[in-house]
């Protein structure tokens, strides 16, 4: 059988590539995935105790881009779940992004009030800033807040989570969580949120259900790619393996998730706290507060981050930092010589997509360079 695309990737990018290449296009796909399963990293399983459970870490879906919001909307319905998420700090739970309401849970009530006027009166009502960008500043009050809130909730967690200190990888990765002038507690202030209600595997079953896409999985794409015919490829795994590390290795961040279940209704207050500052694990997230299942037993997952090791691990999070974009411009500019392969996903672009980006990206990338041959 001749296939007109192979899509490398299971995930958003290869998923959502080949539900628009078959109904817009008519054409005829192969998905390849060296997993056992679709979905990439959101995909969810019902655990032994049956709980729903996500395999790679939570996933929360958050999005301000109506265009993504609709298309995922046409493959699942919402839990209306919104996420809050609170770190361990000095034996308290501090809400996370530090804001207004955070300074009252570690400073006495007057001080508290102080810091929060001096906020107000330096930064405005509403505003975001990045914890680098505060700690900045020279009013001392604002500097001393920093201090606290740069030693207490990120210096611990970032050397951690990524090996290094925030002030060693791109800026934009600590300013995903700014210090937040303001009383909202949300993680996200995006327009819509929600877990897709009977799970993502479901969702993705949903948006691959074509007679035109195949699916192989548990296959490595270069173990097959001498036997089958193809006109172009979709890539969305890591870009340096692609090009057989030409340019070096691109450094990623893995992690090992460890799953438990305990045999009571709740283990936490809410879905995920964060611990900056103790233990080996960065976060331990509750499932049942995200996919609101009602169950006697509750499985929770603790994140310990791993230097990635290729063929030991999963190469997770691309480390965004100017020198390893140096490496990725090099391999971005042999990319962009192949026309028959198209390059997308968080490993293919080497970029720290959330899962709404990649859906963005990934509909975006089908208007510009497959759309025309309709
Ligand atoms: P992936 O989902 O990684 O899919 C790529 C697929 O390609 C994989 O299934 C892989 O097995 C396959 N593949 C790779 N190489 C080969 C090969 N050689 N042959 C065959 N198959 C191959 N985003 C959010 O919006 N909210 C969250 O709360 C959130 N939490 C996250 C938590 C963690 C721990 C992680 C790691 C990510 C999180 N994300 C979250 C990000 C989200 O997972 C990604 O944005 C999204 O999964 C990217 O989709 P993708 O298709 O690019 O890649
Ligand atoms: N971060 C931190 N402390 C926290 C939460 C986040 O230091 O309590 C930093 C850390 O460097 C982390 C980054 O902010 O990697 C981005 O956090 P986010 O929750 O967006 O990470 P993700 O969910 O993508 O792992």
């Amino acid at each position: 059988m001749k296939f007109d695309y192979l899509i490398v990737g299971a995930g958003y990018a290869g998923c959502v590539m080949a539900e628009r290449i078959t109904s817009e296009l008519g054409k005829k796909v192969l998905i390849v995935d060296k997993r056992d399963h679709i979905a990439g990293n959101a995909y969810d399983y019902y655990d032994e105790a049956g709980l729903l459970v996500h395999k790679y870490g939570p996933h929360i879906f958050h999005t301000s881009s109506k265009k993504v919001w609709d298309y995922l909307s046409q493959y699942t319905e919402w839990n209306p779940y919104v996420h809050h998420v609170k770190a361990v700090v000095e034996g308290k739970l501090v809400p996370v992004p530090f804001n207004l309401n955070s300074l009252y849970t570690v400073f006495p009530p007057d001080f508290a009030q102080k810091l929060e006027n001096k906020l107000i009166g330096y930064y405005g009502f509403g505003l975001k800033i990045p914890i680098l960008k505060m700690r900045e500043t020279d009013d001392a009050d604002i500097k001393f807040l920093a201090e606290y809130i740069y030693k207490n909730v990120f210096l611990g967690y970032t050397i951690k989570q990524w090996g290094l200190k925030p002030d060693e990888l791109d800026y934009t990765v600590t300013s995903r969580v700014p210090v937040f002038i303001s009383r909202d507690d949300r993680y996200f202030q995006d327009t819509y949120q929600g877990i897709p209600k009977y799970g993502y595997t479901e969702m993705f079953k949903k948006i691959i259900a074509n007679k035109n896409i195949r699916i192989l999985l548990k296959t490595d794409y270069k173990e097959i790619i001498d036997d089958i015919k193809f006109d172009k490829i979709i890539y969305s795994g890591p870009i340096d393996y692609f090009f057989d590390y030409s340019h070096g290795e691109l450094p990623y961040r893995s992690l090992k998730f460890s799953l438990v279940n305990f045999d009571m209704e709740q283990f936490q207050s809410g879905a995920q706290i964060n611990y900056p500052n103790n233990h080996d694990y960065t976060r331990i997230t509750e499932f049942k507060h995200l996919t609101m299942q009602n169950h006697h037993r509750t499985t929770v997952a603790y994140e310990y981050p791993q230097p990635y090791v290729i063929g030991e691990n999963d190469p997770y999070y691309p480390i965004p930092r100017a020198e390893n974009d140096e490496i990725y411009k090099k391999y971005a500019a042999d990319a962009e010589k192949l026309k028959n392969v198209i390059f997308v996903g968080r490993l293919a672009d080497y970029k720290y997509y959330n899962m709404d980006q990649i859906v963005g990206v990934t509909l975006q990338k089908f208007e510009k360079s497959i759309a025309h041959l309709r």
